[in-house]
């Protein structure tokens, strides 16, 4: 492998052309692009979010990511070259490249192929994943895998079916999985008024988050309104929070504090 050199006529690390013809078999399905994130992740990101998801989340924000196989379809070594064009800038900023979705880890192929083309390139890589498919991310996937972004909606099994439709215990099982791996990980929780403000539960998340021991921080995202008008467009789904109220301040600080009690960094 020739590491360092630029093809004079693509502008791609020359590694990466040695590899394109594995990488351009690996095809995914995107729904967008962001290209300079800033909330995914340490720094500026550019961000892919995938098409493809199992959970039903009542408050999801995209609804039209979690359809399978559909979207923009791209390939691995497409997606690694324009990566390529943009490192310099996602370095001097001490970004890199998050991997979002939808689900990510319904596409791990993908996944593993471009991460491995980010480490090879020496770029920051986060996978923000609900960790219910985690099974499908093998030791090799982790290893190319900087920081995972992990959310888990509920702590309690019966509310996290009620939120997002499916079980938890494989969210939890990814959790530990990564704690053993030592995997640096950011945990999210979105706090929905009549969902997920059972202050039990998140008592009992605070305690399991401490536990690990891998949880570099803990984010409470305040459940908006912004992306209502998404499910306004696509008559096929039902939304049922047109009438909750997004979390007040008093109720999004007693959540964190519940977090910060436990020894947590909570933003
Ligand atoms: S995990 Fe994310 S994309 Fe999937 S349904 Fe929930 S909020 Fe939507």
């Amino acid at each position: 492998m020739i590491k360092g050199g630029t093809c004079p006529v693509s502008s791609t690390p020359v590694f990466l052309e040695n590899r394109g013809e594995k990488m351009e078999n690996v095809t995914g399905y995107l729904h967008s692009v962001e290209t300079a994130g800033t909330v995914d992740g340490p720094g500026i990101r550019r961000i892919l979010f995938l098409n493809g998801c199992p959970l039903k989340c009542v408050y999801c924000h995209n609804p039209d990511t979690r359809k399978f196989k559909q979207g923009i379809k791209t390939d691995a070594f497409s997606e690694l070259r324009t990566i390529a064009k943009q490192k310099e800038m996602l370095l001097s900023m001490k970004g890199g490249v998050t991997l979002s979705g939808g689900e990510p880890l319904s596409q791990p192929a993908f996944v593993k192929a471009v991460f491995e083309g980010c480490k090879l390139m020496g770029i920051h890589t986060a996978l923000d994943t609900s960790g219910f498919v985690g099974h499908r991310a093998d030791d090799e996937l982790l290893s190319y895998t900087d920081l995972v972004l992990l959310d888990i909606k509920h702590f309690d099994p019966e509310g996290y079916k009620r939120v997002t439709g499916v079980d938890l215990q494989p969210t939890l099982d990814f959790a530990k999985r990564l704690a053993k791996l030592n995997k640096p990980v950011w945990l999210r929780f979105v706090l929905v008024p009549g969902y997920t403000d059972d202050m039990q539960a998140i008592k009992k998340m605070a305690k399991f988050a401490k536990n690990l021991g891998n949880v570099e921080r803990l984010e409470v995202l305040p459940f908006h309104k912004m992306g209502e008008y998404k499910w306004e467009a696509m008559d096929e789904m039902d939304y049922e929070l047109f009438d909750t109220e997004e979390p007040t301040a008093e109720l999004l600080d007693h959540v964190k504090s519940i977090f910060k009690n436990e020894g947590l960094t909570v933003y």
